[in-house]
């Protein structure tokens, strides 16, 4: 008889310091891009999979391919891992985000690259190969119908958090011009039916289950977004997710959001700049009032907000954190990010960047000087000094007790004890977390030798 195919899937992270033994492990989650190719996987492959966030990765285990999901922030790292699989002659397939960006740059590091979404080609990949006639690459054709359900069986005893990720859509139809996500989708949106998801709820869910739709922007395409959450209010589920901010001016939507179960959204506010929202394609941030009246109708409704702010954009100055600190900190935010923009390659900023000749580090995911949160680009309003430490003391006096007391006294925040423990529970994580990755190698900075091309 002979052996089944051994399939080895890898989620690469995002890299090591050196003589750093753990990964950072706070927030780590199931990778779905995972459980996805091991669902896509034809009948009677053989597959294991590997998490370099939480485990070693046994090179040396017999296996007949290798397949990785990149992201920018993990390319290096998935180099590295491909690299040590070329030594012992096993044949790796990339694809994800930074495949469809980058092809020119990932083709290089693995023997089949995938182009565009996995679902429409991943199961011939994987045929092809098994029969001796694999092709180096391979394109999706248009947008796939959204079928198949993460096979989640390979994530039991990585120990990743408790909360349940599930998509119903994908893609966003706004073009804001640091996004990596409209430059993957082209500014397009789909969506899986409401019954499948559904189905996919009631199966994995546990009591007091929280679930996080995973989608770029849930809102997208809205009233589809209303049939899901007409459909969750009989399951009674507890659920938080992504939305641009045009959903707090649907009374409607925020009336379902509240009785489908939802506990708070993460809005992207970047700026509370006009021109830098102008200048990121974003203006609909200020549709019908702005932020703060977006805020004041999520507040209404229950919705806790987990709000996100950029810095670095032209019409930013190092007046624009306090300014964004104060809105934070005033309209009561569950929590916040603020961070400095980064130019994701294959995006319209990163081309604006390059074309200006701002660029610090021109391939700064690979470049070996370059840290997780260094700016990799020249800001105008001012220094990448400031720009840096700009960040960093927001978000110190954004996770500091005087601020996080402040916000806990939004009603919002503390309707219940229940709800309030969350809310000092989390921001305190957050507290921890404030200078997070600051300064993390992209790769392993233990790993020796050149990286090896495939061809
Ligand atoms: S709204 Fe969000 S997901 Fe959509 S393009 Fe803008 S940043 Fe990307």
């Amino acid at each position: 008889m002979t052996r089944p195919f051994r399939l080895t899937l890898v989620h690469p992270s995002v890299g090591r310091n050196r003589g750093m033994k753990k990964y950072i492990r706070t927030w780590m989650m199931e990778p779905i891009p995972v459980g996805m190719l091991a669902a896509l996987t034809p009948r009677g492959v053989e597959k294991r999979f590997y998490d370099d966030r939480v485990e070693s990765i046994p090179f040396d285990e017999p296996t007949d391919l290798v397949a990785m999901s990149v992201e920018t922030y993990t390319a290096k790292r998935a180099y590295q891992i491909a690299s040590e699989y070329r030594r012992r002659r096993i044949p790796v397939v990339m694809g994800g985000f930074h495949a469809t960006l980058c092809p020119e740059e990932v083709g290089q590091y693995c023997e089949t690259l995938v182009v565009g979404e996995a679902e429409s080609v991943f199961p011939e990949v994987v045929e092809d190969y098994r029969l001796g006639r694999p092709r180096p690459l391979y394109q999706s054709a248009g947008r796939p119908s959204l079928l198949t359900s993460p096979e989640r069986a390979v994530f039991a005893g990585k120990g990743y958090l408790p909360i349940k990720l599930v998509e119903f859509s994908r893609g966003c139809r706004f073009r804001c011009d640091f996004c990596a996500i409209q430059s993957f989708f082209e500014s397009s949106h789909n969506h899986r039916p409401v019954d499948r998801v559904l189905e996919e709820v009631n199966r994995i869910r546990r009591p007091g289950q929280l679930f996080f739709f995973i989608d770029d922007n849930i809102t997208s395409d809205l009233e589809a977004a209303k049939e899901l959450m007409r459909a969750l209010i009989p399951a009674g589920v507890r659920w938080v997710s992504q939305s641009a901010i045009n959903v707090a001016f649907d009374e409607e939507a925020l009336e379902l959001m509240r009785r489908s179960g939802c506990q708070g959204v993460l809005v992207g506010f970047e700026s509370l700049e006009e021109g830098s929202l102008r200048e990121m394609n974003k203006g609909f941030n200020l549709m019908k009032g702005g932020p703060a009246r977006a805020m004041e109708n999520f507040r209404k409704h229950g919705l806790r907000i987990y709000g996100t702010f950029l810095f670095g954009y032209d019409q930013d100055t190092p007046a624009s954190f306090g300014r964004a600190l104060r809105f934070a900190e005033e309209e009561g935010l569950f929590i916040a990010a603020f961070n400095h923009v980064t130019p994701f390659p294959g995006t319209p900023l990163y081309r604006r960047m390059a074309e200006e000749r701002r660029l610090l580090f021109e391939t700064w995911w690979l470049d070996d000087r370059y840290r997780y949160n260094m700016i990799p680009f020249q800001p105008t309003g001012m220094t990448t000094e400031e720009l840096a430490t700009g960040c960093l003391e927001a978000r110190r006096k954004f996770y500091s007790w005087r601020s996080i007391l402040s916000r806990a006294r939004h009603r919002v925040n503390f309707r219940s004890p229940f709800m309030l423990a969350n809310f000092l529970v989390i921001n305190a994580m957050h507290q921890r977390d404030v200078e997070g990755r600051n300064g993390l190698a992209l790769g392993d900075a233990d790993w020796a030798g050149p990286l090896l091309k495939a061809h």
